[in-house]
């Protein structure tokens, strides 16, 4: 279990020893099992790691868009600093289907997926899209409501937003799909944006404009962004702090500066080494972590990542390591940089 919490004076949102397991016919997949993660007010949170390491369960058990059955939040909570009322309310007690939920997804939180086809409807038009969306949350007219999707495509920097209002979404390219789909979460102005990752299906010139819009509108919506991503070069971009995930449990968590400069994980490493990253000193060697993240069916006695790791040693496949501080801030489970207790 990650055991420690990451602090933060100004939390927006407060996820305490979170755990989502999947129960199969034969199995129970525990996608994420024991994470705590703290997102301050106004900031970017990068959430890495491998395909299979749990970051998209995250995002949807945020947003209760997990499928039940057969997936379920079996323990921990999900706490959301309410910004105009100050009230705190915990996500996970909540019906996903309920009223509240209702309120909070898209209104209070909102998420961009890789692929915008999964958030658009094929048959609607752009701008009525949009409009559904605000007025769905808040209390316009149709006509306030399509002038705040025609606000919310200029913003964007879509080219003629106007004449996209009434296009359908297969008329658009990849990367303008990606902005109708910024437009449309934060057309409500939601405190909290998930970018699931929001830029992996674009080639690099849209990737870099999309990650700089998403850094205005932030800036200019006063929203905390949840990053999600297995590119260490997008975060290194966007994020103030780093989270690294490796089957379903937090392995590093550091300032985004701290991390690349003094990866302490193993895991980090071998991450950081697979991709180059700009801004990184020195001759970059590529080399891929060898193996695949494993399926996280079995309990697993040691250290999840002992199979793949170069510094495997005797305790690491007998104990698990806690996720722990090692220099102030900066948070490892590693037996490597711990003592066995
Ligand atoms: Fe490698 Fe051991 Fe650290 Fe796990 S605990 S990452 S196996 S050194």
């Amino acid at each position: 279990m990650s055991s420690l919490s990451i602090p933060a004076s100004d939390p927006i949102l407060e996820i305490k020893d979170l755990k989502t397991y999947f129960f199969l016919e034969k199995s129970t997949v525990r996608a994420i099992d024991g994470v705590n993660l703290t997102l301050p007010r106004k900031s970017t949170l990068g959430l890495v790691g491998e395909s299979g390491c749990g970051k998209s369960v995250m995002s949807m058990s945020i947003m209760r868009l997990i499928q039940s059955p057969p997936g379920k939040i079996v323990n921990g909570e999900i706490k959301l600093h309410r910004d105009k009322t100050n009230e705190v309310i915990d996500i996970a007690k909540l019906d996903p289907r309920g009223p509240e939920m209702r309120k909070i997804r898209g209104g209070e939180i909102a998420i961009v997926f890789q692929e915008p086809m999964m958030s658009l409807n094929p048959l609607f038009k752009i701008g009525e899209q949009i409009a559904e969306v605000v007025e769905l949350h808040q209390k316009v007219s149709h006509k306030e409501a399509l002038d705040r999707a025609l606000e919310m495509l200029t913003k964007v920097q879509i080219s003629a937003p106007k004449q996209r209002l009434n296009e359908y979404p297969h008329q658009l390219s990849g990367g303008m799909r990606q902005r109708v789909m910024i437009a449309l979460a934060l057309s409500c102005n939601p405190s909290i944006l998930i970018a699931d990752e929001p830029t992996t299906a674009l080639d690099v010139t849209v990737q870099s404009q999309i990650l700089d819009l998403m850094s205005e509108l932030q800036e200019d919506a006063n929203a905390s962004i949840i990053l999600i991503t297995h590119n260490l070069g997008v975060v290194s971009q966007m994020a103030d702090q780093v989270a690294v995930m490796y089957l379903g449990k937090i392995v590093e968590f550091a300032d985004t500066r701290e991390l690349f400069h003094k990866p302490l994980h193993p895991y980090t490493v071998g991450l950081l080494n697979s991709v180059p990253v700009l801004g990184r000193k020195g001759e970059q060697h590529l080399e891929p972590i060898k193996g695949m993240v494993p399926l996280p069916t079995d309990a697993i006695k040691g250290c999840a990542f002992a199979p793949r790791c170069p510094h495997a040693m005797k305790i690491c496949s007998e104990k698990q390591p806690i996720l722990r501080e090692v220099i102030p801030g900066h948070q490892a489970a590693c037996w490597l940089h711990d003592e066995p207790q």
